[in-house]
């Protein structure tokens, strides 16, 4: 606990003072932060966003329309300009598969894992006949227990190197998109959707030769800026590095990350003098290719890219910026909402173009 405690202070980059930060600014947008500090508690009032837990939200009105509006249009940009196949993927992901995906030395800070009752009858008698008595249900749970080789996912990609791995791509670059429930154990924030413990995460993955991915995380910042800016909000592009936790080889990392641009973040001010990463786009070398043994068309390991979004995050700054008052709000923001009707619910449904 102590451990965790260090590290949440000397990982969690938002407790740093933003200008303790070297930043690269590669794009600005022309619209100027408006703000709207006490914008949590006018959700919270309007009952649209509700405290469930530590890091755990519900939304529903007008917030999930926000959050899926925005993810019906980043849907639509992944399918209609990049062709991208659209998956449904289980939430659990493999352990295995993030253990070769390099997940589980880079963030074990973050992981949460899956676990079941030792399977035979005298756990199931033990367990049951304890409950009422335990004073600590957790730690009799534990007792219990056993991991069952899946983990809660961190992000939504690995599942789309997994389902890939072992196949050799069929054109010069490809893409797969695919929206989740992601789960990270991170410090805690109360009141504020900005750093959630489960949150839910649209990702566009790419495949393909070195060029073309790097080509197409240049088209798809472009995109996305472009979407930003038709939304009227404040923000920009910046170079940004993983929070990893710190050791030697990953100090390193850190660096080649920053000077090769591997990682750009998409900021969008919540309060004066305070933004947040909606998006980022990732290009990962040959990594993952080679790791889940993925060939590109002309046989070469496949080069890959992930962009990502978290879409709590993302609707909580458009609420910042514009209040909660959508008659207030620019025609662009207002046709987000409008444009459908399942709410939180809503699952996007296009065709390709
Ligand atoms: P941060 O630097 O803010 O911790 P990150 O670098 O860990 O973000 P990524 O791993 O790039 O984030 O994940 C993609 C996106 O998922 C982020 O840009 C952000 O919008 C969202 N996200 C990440 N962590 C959280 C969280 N704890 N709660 C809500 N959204 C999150
Ligand atoms: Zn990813
Ligand atoms: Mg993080």
């Amino acid at each position: 606990d102590e451990l965790s405690r260090k590290l949440d202070v000397i990982i969690t980059k938002d407790v740093l003072p933003q200008e303790q930060l070297e930043t690269e600014i590669i794009w600005k947008s022309p619209h100027a932060a408006q703000g709207d500090d006490g914008v949590f508690a006018k959700l919270a009032d309007a009952d649209i966003v509700a405290e469930m837990g530590e890091g755990l939200y519900a939304v529903g009105g007008l917030f999930g329309k926000v959050m899926f509006g925005l993810d019906r249009r980043l849907h639509e940009l992944a399918v209609q300009e990049f062709d991208a196949d659209s998956f449904h993927y289980p939430t659990l992901i493999s352990t295995e598969t993030l253990r070769r995906a390099g997940y589980m030395s880079a963030f074990p800070q973050f992981l949460m894992t899956a676990s079941r009752f030792h399977s035979d009858v005298d756990t199931y008698d033990s367990f049951t006949s304890g409950i009422a008595a335990s004073e600590d249900i957790g730690k009799h749970i534990e007792e219990h227990s056993e991991h069952i080789g899946y983990c809660l996912p961190p992000a939504v990609c690995y599942h789309v190197y997994e389902h890939l791995s072992g196949s050799s791509l069929d054109k010069k670059s490809i893409a797969v998109t695919t929206r989740g429930k992601t789960f990270r154990f991170e410090a805690r924030y109360r009141r504020s959707l900005e750093r959630l413990w489960e949150f839910t995460m649209r990702e566009v993955v790419f495949f393909g030769d070195r060029n073309s991915v790097v080509e197409q995380r240049r088209r798809m910042v472009s995109a996305v800026c472009d979407l930003v800016e038709e939304l009227g909000l404040a923000g920009r592009l910046e170079v940004a590095n993983d929070p990893f936790f710190l050791n030697e080889q990953v100090a390193d990392y850190v660096q080649v990350q920053r000077v090769m641009e591997l990682k750009y973040e998409l900021c969008l001010p919540v309060k004066a003098g305070r933004s947040v990463a909606a998006g980022s786009f990732n290009v990962h070398g040959d990594r993952f290719g080679s790791v889940f043994g993925i060939s590109d068309a002309d046989g070469g390991t496949a080069h890959t890219a992930c962009v990502g979004f978290g879409l709590e995050r993302f609707a909580y700054a458009v609420f910042c910026q514009h209040g909660a008052d959508p008659g207030a709000w620019p025609d662009a923001l207002k046709a987000l909402v409008s444009s459908h009707g399942n709410g939180a619910a809503g699952e996007p449904d296009v065709e390709k173009g």
